[in-house]
C-alpha cells in the first residue's frame, strides 16, 4: 500500500491530566470512507481537533500528503486541505445559500462581490450533490438536510482532500441520509478520502470501506468493513473478548429475583423516530436492566415512562393502571422517580445546598402557606443523610462541592423520599470513581431488596450482566430481547445489540 493520505500516529492528549488519547492512531487512504466509531466518551471528537488544531496535542505526531503537519486552527487546517462538518451546522441562517458556502473569501470584481459568479458558481456546487435550489434565498429557509448539503459543499469548496463529518445523520431522516451517502461515494470517487462518525452501525456498512473503533482514548481495532461483522464491532467498542467474558467486580451481589407485583409494563412504545417498538416490564424488588447502543432509543424509553416525552403510540401500565403520563408530575403522582445520565445539566441544581437539593421533590408537602417545615424537612434530611451514608461537611454544603458519588446518592434521597415504588436510574454510576460506584451499586441492591422496582440504563456491560434481574435490550428503537438474569451474559447481550433490522440491510451495498 502507498503511503496513507493521513498518517496519525500515537497521539496524546489531557484535559486538566486526565487522559482523553493515549497514543491513538488514524490512517485513511485518499479516496477511502473510513468510519471512526467508539462508545461516548471514546475520544472521536478529541481525536479529530487535535487534527484539526482545535487542540494541541500533548504528543505524537501526523502526517497529511506524505508532510508533518501542525494546525494551529481549524482554519488552518481548512485551507490546508481538510473540513470539517461538525454535528451543529456552523452556517449563518438569514443569509443566503451561496453566501454561506462563499462566507468569508467572497468573489470580487473591481472591488465590488461579484454575487452572479458566486451564485452561479454555487448552484454548481450544489448540482454535484443532485440539490437543485434557489442558492440566493437565505439558508433558514431550507431543511436541516439541505442546510447540510450546503455545509458539505462549503468543505468540498475549498478544495479538500479530506472530509470529516463528525454524527452528521443525527437529524437526518432516510431519504436525506440516501442522498448525503451518495455525495460520500461522489467524494470518494473524485479521490477525496472521508472520515465518517457515526453511532449507527448499519449505516456503516452501507457506505464505509474501512473502520476504525476507538476506546479509552485508544485505537482499538481497524478492519476492512467486509471483514467485520456487527458483533465483534460491538464487542471492540465495548471492550469485551467474546470468548472470554471477565469477571469485573461490581457493587452487585447475586440477584434475589424475589419479583413481586407489576409497578410498569409498558409495550408497543413508538416515539418520534428514535423509539419504534419498545416493550419494558419492572416488577417491584427487581432491578431490570435496560441495555443498548448509543442511540437505541433506551432514554427516550425512560424519559417516556415518566412522562417527560409522551409517546406516540403505545401503552404505559404503572401500578397496574394504564396511564399516560403528559408530563412529569403526572408520573410522579404515581409513584415514579428518574435520575436522568446527565446529573449537571437535569439533576442538581450546583449552588443549592445538600438540604435543598434533597428535598426539591417532596418542597411542594412540606410547605404550608408559603412556609416550609424546616424541622421536618431537617428531619428527613438528616433521616436519608443517614441511610444513604452521604458525606458532606454539613447538610448547608453546596451540592457543587460534593464529590459525584455524593452528589449522586443525594439525587437517589431527592427520589426516595417520595416514596417511589418505581426509580428510573440512567447511567447511575457514570464518571463515579470506582470506590463510590461500588458503593452506589450495592445500594441500588437493597432499595430494590426493600421493595422497590427499579429500572437502569447502563452502558457498562457488567453492570447490567451482574446487577439486573431481568434484562430488555434495544436495538435501533425496538426492544430484541427480554432475558432472565441467569440468561443474561455479556456475550448473549451483545449478540441482541447486532440483530440486524431487515429494513435496514436490505439497502446495504459498498
Ligand atoms: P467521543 O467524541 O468519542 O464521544 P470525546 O472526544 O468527546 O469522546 O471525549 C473523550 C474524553 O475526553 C471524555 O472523557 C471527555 O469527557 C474528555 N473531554 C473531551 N473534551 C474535553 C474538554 N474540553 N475538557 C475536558 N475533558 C474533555
Ligand atoms: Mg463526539
Amino acid at each position: 500500500m502507498t503511503a496513507p493520505l493521513l498518517g496519525m500516529r500515537d497521539i496524546d492528549k489531557r484535559f486538566q491530566g486526565v487522559k482523553a488519547l493515549s497514543s491513538a492512531s488514524l490512517e485513511v487512504a485518499a479516496g477511502e470512507i473510513m468510519a471512526l466509531v467508539g462508545q461516548n466518551g471514546a475520544g472521536k471528537s478529541t481525536l479529530i481537533k487535535v487534527l484539526t488544531g482545535a487542540y494541541r496535542r500533548d504528543g505524537g505526531s501526523i502526517a497529511f500528503g506524505g508532510e508533518p503537519i501542525d494546525f494551529a486552527s481549524p482554519h488552518e487546517a481548512q485551507r490546508g486541505g481538510i473540513s470539517t462538518i461538525y454535528q451543529e451546522i456552523n452556517l449563518v441562517p438569514f443569509r443566503s445559500v451561496a453566501e454561506n458556502i462563499f462566507l468569508g473569501r467572497e468573489h470580487r470584481r473591481y472591488g465590488l462581490l461579484d454575487w452572479r459568479r458566486m451564485n452561479h458558481q454555487a448552484a454548481e456546487l450544489l448540482r454535484r450533490f443532485a440539490v437543485e435550489l434557489d442558492v440566493r434565498r437565505p439558508l433558514m429557509g431550507f431543511s436541516t438536510a439541505i442546510q447540510q448539503m450546503v455545509a458539505i459543499a462549503r468543505a468540498v469548496s475549498f478544495k479538500a482532500r479530506l472530509v470529516i463529518m463528525d454524527e452528521p445523520t443525527s437529524s437526518l431522516d432516510e431519504r436525506e441520509v440516501a442522498v448525503l451517502f451518495d455525495v460520500m461515494r461522489q467524494l470518494r470517487a473524485e479521490g477525496v478520502a472521508v472520515i465518517f462518525i457515526t453511532h449507527r452501525l448499519d449505516e456503516l456498512y452501507q457506505v464505509c470501506d474501512r473502520v476504525t473503533v476507538m476506546r479509552d482514548g485508544r485505537t482499538v481495532m481497524t478492519s476492512l468493513m467486509a471483514e467485520v461483522d456487527k458483533l465483534h464491532l460491538i464487542a471492540a467498542m465495548l471492550g469485551r473478548d467474546l470468548e472470554t467474558v471477565r469477571a469485573h467486580a461490581t457493587g452487585f451481589s447475586a440477584t434475589s429475583a424475589k419479583a413481586g407485583e407489576e409497578v410498569l409494563s409498558a409495550e408497543g412504545l413508538r416515539i418520534g423516530r428514535k423509539v419504534r417498538d419498545a416493550r419494558v416490564e419492572v416488577r417491584t424488588g427487581q432491578i431490570v436492566g435496560l441495555a443498548g447502543l448509543l442511540g437505541s432509543g433506551r432514554t427516550e424509553v425512560a424519559r417516556a415512562v415518566f412522562g417527560a416525552d409522551p409517546p406516540d403510540a403505545g401503552t404505559i401500565r404503572l401500578t397496574g393502571k394504564e396511564v399516560t403520563p403528559r408530563e412529569p408530575a403526572d408520573a410522579i403522582a404515581l409513584g415514579v422517580g428518574y435520575c436522568s445520565e446527565d446529573r449537571k445539566a437535569d439533576g442538581i441544581v450546583p449552588d443549592m445546598s445538600v438540604r435543598e437539593n434533597l428535598t426539591l421533590g417532596i418542597l411542594p408537602r412540606l410547605t404550608q402557606m408559603g412556609v416550609v417545615d424546616e424541622a421536618r424537612q431537617r428531619a428527613i434530611v438528616d433521616r436519608f443523610m443517614a441511610r444513604l451514608a452521604i458525606k458532606a461537611a454539613s447538610v448547608e454544603q453546596k451540592i457543587r462541592e460534593l464529590s459525584g458519588g455524593n452528589q449522586q446518592k443525594v439525587l437517589l434521597a431527592r427520589w426516595l423520599c417520595t416514596d417511589p415504588k418505581l426509580l428510573i436510574l440512567d447511567e447511575p454510576t457514570r464518571g463515579i470513581d470506582v470506590g463510590a460506584k461500588a458503593e452506589i451499586q450495592s445500594l441500588i441492591r437493597e432499595l430494590a431488596d426493600q421493595g422497590l422496582g427499579v429500572l437502569m440504563i447502563s452502558s457498562e456491560l457488567e453492570e447490567i450482566v451482574e446487577g439486573a434481574d431481568r434484562v430488555f435490550v434495544l436495538s435501533d428503537g425496538r426492544t430484541v430481547a427480554d432475558l432472565p438474569h441467569t440468561a443474561a451474559s455479556a456475550p448473549a447481550i451483545m449478540a441482541a445489540m447486532a440483530h440486524e433490522d431487515p429494513a435496514a440491510t436490505g439497502t446495504a451495498n459498498g
